[in-house]
């Protein structure tokens, strides 16, 4: 059997890489998982993993993962499927993905997960007012072009 490293899926000998993932990660050996300190299905027990976040799209998600992945925080990232009670009741049809921490790590993951979307959120903040101070520039250049520019008569 393969292993995907990042959701934990299981897949037959012959497939390659994961097709629930985004970019489909390499499948690797029950040894590699277990190295890495990764359940395998059967042992994914929920009372051991449990969610530390949500990503909204995987450019999320891998920003999370790498977090932890820093902080050797084993990972399980599981792509969401919209059940039917979630298209009833959110109208969500978005694909999101799950976070799965071991419980001991649950509380320092779910911290830095936090920390990592408040840069993120100050990040975008200040790449907004750069674009801002921007098009002030580009509005004082032209008023300047204007002012020196030779009378019209
Ligand atoms: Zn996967």
């Amino acid at each position: 059997m393969r292993y995907c490293a990042r959701c934990g899926s299981e897949y037959q000998d012959s497939v390659v890489d994961c097709t629930d993932c985004p970019n489909h990660p390499p499948l690797v050996s029950a040894e590699e998982m277990r190295e890495r300190g990764l359940p395998l299905p059967h042992e994914l027990d929920q009372s051991r993993f449990v969610r530390a976040g949500i990503a909204d799209d995987p450019v999320t998600a891998q920003i999370f993962a790498d977090v932890l992945d820093e902080n050797r925080i084993p990972l399980i990232v599981r792509p969401g499927r919209s059940g039917v009670v979630d298209e009833l009741t959110t109208g969500n049809l978005m694909p999101w993905w799950e976070l799965l921490v071991p419980d001991t790590s649950q509380a320092r993951a779910a911290a830095l997960l936090e920390e990592v979307k408040v840069q993120g959120l100050a990040t975008a903040d200040e790449a907004g007012r750069a674009a801002e101070e921007e098009e002030l520039e580009d509005e004082r250049s032209r008023q300047a072009a204007v002012d020196s520019a030779p009378p019209a008569y």
